[in-house]
Formats: C-alpha cells, sequence, structure tokens
C-alpha cells in the first residue's frame, strides 16, 4: 500500500481501476436501496432500532462480554483475551503449537487483518490459507483488501486470469465459471490438509454465548467440517445481547452489504462438537479482541464501535467511489475506515489524521448506515481531535489568514472590496496556485464582495430598520 495522501493516491489512480471500483460500488448502493424499500415500509425505523440495541451493548459492554464469556465456557468453549494485536497472534501460535498444527484454513475476517494475522504465522513457519474467493486471490497477489465485503473490487478478471497462470492454477482463461472452479479445486484439497480453522465473528449472542458467521460461498463451513480446532478472533465490539436481535441484525446486514434478503450461509456456532455428533472441530477457542477498541469506547467517537461491517457506507461515498479503499491507508477504508482507522491507530494517530478530512460531508454515509452512525459528526470530531493536538496533516486548509480576517471587522470590509481587483486579473495571474490549477477547468465567479453588506443595509426587517 502506497504512503501519500488520499488526493494525491486518487489523481494517480489507474482509470481502470477506478472505473471497477466506482462500477462496483454503486451498483452495491443500487442492490441494497432496491432490497430495503421493497420489502420493507420504514427502513428508517429498523436502522434507528438496531442502532439504539447496538449503542445500548457499547454502554453495558462490561456486562455483556462478562456474560458471553460465561456462556462460551459452558457451552465447552475456551475463551481468551487480547489487549493488542501482539497478543491476539500469540494466543493464535500458542493454540497451533500446544496441538501440533502447522496449516490453518480461513475464512474472511476484518479482525484478522487488522492484527495482520496471516503474516504473523507465516514468519512463525505456519500456512495460513485464505478460503474467501476475494481473499484468496488478494492473498496470491500479495495484494491488500480495496473493500470490507468485496475485497477485490478494484481488480478485473484478466487480471485474476493472469495471476492464477503465474501460481501454477491453470493456463490463462479469464471465464469467471472457471476462475472459481480453479479455486475450489485447489482448496478442497487444503481444507483436508489443515487441522485448525480460523474464522472472524459477525456476531456473538451474550444470552447463549452463539456465535453468528455470514458467508455467501459457504468456505467457513468447510473450514469447519474437516478441522479438529476452531479459533475464532473476534472484536470486543461483535457481542449482541440476545438471539432474537440477530433477526434484525441478520436483515440489515444482508441487505446493506449486497443487497440480499439474508447472505447465502448464516452458521450459528454453540461450541465444539458434542458427544455423538460425527464431525466438526473438537476445540473451540474464542479469542476476544480489544486493539484499542476500549479507548475508542472512552472517546467522544464510541458510536463507531456499533459498525456491522457491511461496506454500505463505502458504496455510496463519492470520495471511495473516486480513491479506492487502498487511498485509506489501512484495513478498514471508506467513510468507516475514516473515524475508524485513525483510532485504532493510537500514539500513530498523526500518520492517518488526513482521513477524516477524505470526506465532503455530504451525510450519504450516515443515511445508508444500518446502525445509523452518525459518521459525519464523528469525522468532525477527529478534525477537531487533530487541530487541538498541532497535527498538521495534508488537507489542512491555511486558516491562520482567514482567521486574522474575519476577527478584524475592518481589515475584513477592506479586503472584501479590493477583491474585486480580482476580477480584473488574468486567470494565469492569480497569486494562489490551488486556485489557477481549479480555474483551469471551471469559471471563476465574479467577486462580489461586499454586496451582501450593502444589500443588508437597505433591508427592513419587521418594519425597522435591519
Ligand atoms: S459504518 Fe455503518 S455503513 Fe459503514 S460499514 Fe459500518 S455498519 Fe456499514
Amino acid at each position: 500500500m502506497k504512503s501519500q495522501p488520499i488526493d494525491t493516491y486518487a489523481s494517480e489512480l489507474a482509470e481502470d481501476v477506478r472505473r471497477a471500483v466506482a462500477d462496483g460500488s454503486a451498483s452495491g448502493y443500487d442492490r441494497r436501496a432496491a432490497s430495503l424499500f421493497s420489502d420493507f415500509e420504514d427502513p428508517d425505523f429498523l436502522r434507528r432500532t438496531a442502532g439504539d440495541v447496538k449503542q445500548h451493548t457499547l454502554e453495558n459492554l462490561d456486562t455483556y462480554l462478562a456474560q458471553t464469556e460465561d456462556r462460551l465456557k459452558e457451552n465447552g468453549v475456551e475463551v481468551h483475551w487480547a489487549g493488542d494485536a501482539e497478543a491476539a497472534c500469540r494466543a493464535v501460535l500458542k493454540i497451533m503449537r500446544d496441538n501440533g498444527a502447522t496449516k490453518v484454513v480461513k475464512s474472511k475476517s476484518m479482525a484478522t487483518e487488522e492484527i495482520h494475522l496471516n503474516d504473523f504465522l507465516e514468519r512463525e513457519g505456519i500456512e495460513s490459507l485464505e478460503t474467501d474467493l476475494g481473499e484468496f486471490i488478494v492473498q496470491i497477489d500479495h495484494d491488500h483488501p480495496s473493500h470490507i465485503v468485496k475485497p477485490i473490487i478494484h481488480k478485473n478478471r484478466q487480471g485474476i486470469a493472469r495471476s492464477y497462470e503465474r501460481e501454477g492454477l491453470g493456463a490463462y482463461d479469464d471465464r469467471p465459471e472457471v476462475i472459481t472452479a480453479r479455486a475450489r479445486k485447489f482448496l478442497r484439497k487444503k481444507y483436508l490438509e489443515a487441522s485448525v480453522g480460523l474464522t472472524g465473528a459477525n456476531f456473538i449472542v451474550a444470552e447463549s454465548g452463539r456465535l453468528v458467521l455470514v458467508t455467501n460461498e459457504g468456505n467457513s463451513r468447510f473450514c469447519l467440517a474437516g478441522t479438529d480446532i476452531h479459533i475464532a478472533v473476534v472484536g470486543i465490539e461483535k457481542v449482541i445481547p440476545r438471539d432474537r436481535d440477530l433477526s434484525l441484525f441478520l436483515s440489515l446486514l444482508g441487505r446493506s452489504a449486497t443487497g440480499q434478503q439474508l447472505t447465502v450461509y448464516t452458521e450459528f456456532i454453540s461450541g465444539p462438537r458434542a458427544e455423538g455428533q460425527p464431525d466438526g472441530p473438537r476445540q473451540m477457542h474464542v479469542i476476544l479482541l480489544d486493539n484499542r477498541r476500549t479507548e475508542v469506547l472512552a472517546s467522544n467517537c464510541r458510536d463507531i464501535l456499533r459498525c456491522i461491517r457491511c461496506g454500505a457506507c463505502l458504496n455510496v461515498c463519492p470520495i471511495y467511489r473516486q480513491a479506492s479503499g487502498h487511498a485509506y491507508r489501512s484495513v478498514y477504508p471508506g467513510p468507516v475506515g475514516a473515524v475508524l482507522s485513525p483510532l485504532l491507530a493510537g500514539e500513530k494517530f498523526s500518520e492517518l489524521a488526513d482521513l477524516p478530512k477524505a470526506s465532503s460531508l455530504c451525510g450519504a454515509c450516515k443515511e445508508v448506515c444500518p446502525v445509523n452512525i452518525p459518521i459525519p459528526d464523528l469525522l468532525l470530531r477527529l478534525r477537531d481531535k487533530a487541530k487541538h493536538e498541532g497535527i498538521k496533516s495534508p488537507g489542512t486548509p491555511p486558516m491562520g489568514g482567514w482567521a486574522y480576517l474575519a476577527s478584524q471587522p475592518t481589515v475584513w470590509r477592506a479586503s472584501l472590496s479590493a477583491g474585486r481587483l480580482m476580477n480584473l486579473m488574468p486567470l494565469n495571474l492569480i497569486p494562489v496556485p490551488a486556485l489557477r490549477a481549479w480555474t483551469k477547468s471551471r469559471q471563476l465567479p465574479e467577486w462580489r464582495g461586499g454586496a451582501f453588506r450593502k444589500w443588508m443595509k437597505t433591508r427592513k426587517i419587521g418594519g425597522k430598520d435591519s
């Protein structure tokens, strides 16, 4: 991932990638709207309710986490607590080493992306294979996902066919059914070789200790069908109070993410293989991951922890559509990433402090969010945080001059009138470089500084002079 300001990255993006991302996002947005508004009279009511349930859970997270741990243990699950990424990776490694395991098959999980688990396991000599088709392609290309739900939104099938050829998965053939069949054939063998299945969780229910996984490919089932050990790495914010809440969240998740009424495979996992059951892992471990979530919870941006990773805010965001996920230089892209990534960066906040500025604050992300997160407000709070910490990041406009003028009424009036000189100036001589570049493709409006004040003086409000 190139480390450069988001607008520079966007301006250098290849046209075919920009088109693929823009088209993929737009179609996701259309499908979401069609599915939500045809099935429900008042989808906004559902979004608000889901947001309230998540907010309630966050505000009582200590209680719900303790309840979750108790239920998991009663169900025969081993519970591990991981304060940071290193602790979570080490916990996975220890479980594997204790059991002599060397191969793991993984289903898609943002939490494991966040802690860079694959890189860690590779360094430790463990084979960790992604089994979601998109993530598998990202892995063989040594690339990064560009979208939360559609990791290869930035790729086309021709490029994927070339990758397959390079990796020895078959001669060049870019037909989608061939690409899919080849991955399936390769992965089936790997499922049988691995002894550990690794997943995240979309939800974990405090009332029952049930883990809920949704996929469209059924790969998480394969990960758990033939392996002996199931390890789930789950962010602590994934807890929801009751099983009955799932009907609301699953209805919103499928529709918001892909426009489906329900994701194709929904698994409810209540523990390891019980006596008498013919298959399934004999051990189950849940690693509850903090990794600065409690710091976020204590901040004025805690609402972002309601996120259920549906990707709808990415699909609707005009910045994401033009810039792609890689522009955000972090695991979480788009509007959710512009809030969550700087917060999770902790002491490296300044390195991502430009992300909250990558927004026009149009509010579309809030309108589509299934848990009603006020993303524009959170972006403003993070801009404010950067300002108070004195962080200068790309995208910070030079406001010092404006602040001086705005606080000096006489100077302000004089500069408004003097600005009329701009109307006489040839565009290529405008002294502000950014304005010169702007006028290359746009008409600079006529400067009318002071006109409003003059007009205001002539008005009468309520029969009185204004
Ligand atoms: S912030 Fe909302 S819309 Fe964006 S991914 Fe999270 S739940 Fe979905």
